[in-house]
């Protein structure tokens, strides 16, 4: 059943984190983030369905801040995203909750310097947000660029990311991470990909569906 919940410290969340919500005129969260987020903090698997304006971005980058604040270690969290433009809002929105805790994002896409893109990983950022196919060009073409300690993998756009034209790419950037990893799939809609994924993650996964009327 779907928890509507007035504020954001009902969460779980810590007030610093609540305080930077406000800073961006957040104040209280959207169906999606209310369900997610305790459920991302708990380390569940989540697939979330729900329509394009719903607030996916801070019901991923909100437990994802949280969870990296409690241990800054190494590049942390990879999230996939099938257009640049995206990749760069949702970069943003990382490097503005992050910014008490200096977090440090990398968005590796079409259309930039390779030399200056390499640079900025070699720093160890914590969050690469990235479209699959230039993430494969650098795990190709760049030896010490690794994926090894990613906790969460989030695939934004479940429903335009997976089934499709970025199957293989998709499929090779899963074969460099860890399996312990924690997935996060958000969608703005319900595909036949993601109901078959509903059956092959973890029994204890979070599901949280609201397509509704568009
Ligand atoms: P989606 O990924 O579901 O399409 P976004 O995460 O891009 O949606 O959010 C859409 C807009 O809503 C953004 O401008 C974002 O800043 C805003 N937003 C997200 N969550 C909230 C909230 N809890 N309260 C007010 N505005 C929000
Ligand atoms: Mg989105």
């Amino acid at each position: 059943m779907a928890e509507e919940l007035s504020n954001f410290s009902q969460l779980k969340l810590q007030n610093w984190i609540v305080k930077q919500c406000h800073s961006i005129g957040v104040k209280r969260p959207t169906p999606i983030q209310a369900n997610c987020i305790p459920k991302i903090l708990e380390g569940k698997t989540c697939i979330g369905a729900a329509k394009t304006g719903s607030g996916k971005t801070l019901a991923f980058a909100l437990p994802i801040v949280q969870k990296l604040y409690e241990d800054p270690y190494g590049i942390y969290a990879l999230v996939l995203t099938p257009i640049r433009e995206l990749a760069f809002q949702i970069a943003d929105q990382f490097a503005i909750l992050g910014k008490p805790m200096n977090m440090r994002t990398c968005v590796v896409v079409g259309g930039m310097d390779m030399v200056e893109q390499g640079r900025q990983l070699s720093k160890v950022p914590h969050v690469v947000v990235a479209t699959p196919g230039h993430l494969v060009d650098h795990l190709e073409g760049c030896d010490t660029f690794t994926l090894s300690r990613i906790k969460f993998l989030v695939i934004d756009e479940a429903d335009r990311l997976l089934g499709g034209l970025f199957d293989d790419q998709i499929k090779r950037i899963f074969s460099v991470l860890p399996k312990t990893r924690q997935s996060i799939y958000f969608s703005a809609t319900m595909t036949d990909t993601l109901q078959t994924l509903k059956k092959l993650v973890a029994e204890d996964a979070f599901f949280y569906e609201d397509i509704g009327p568009s």
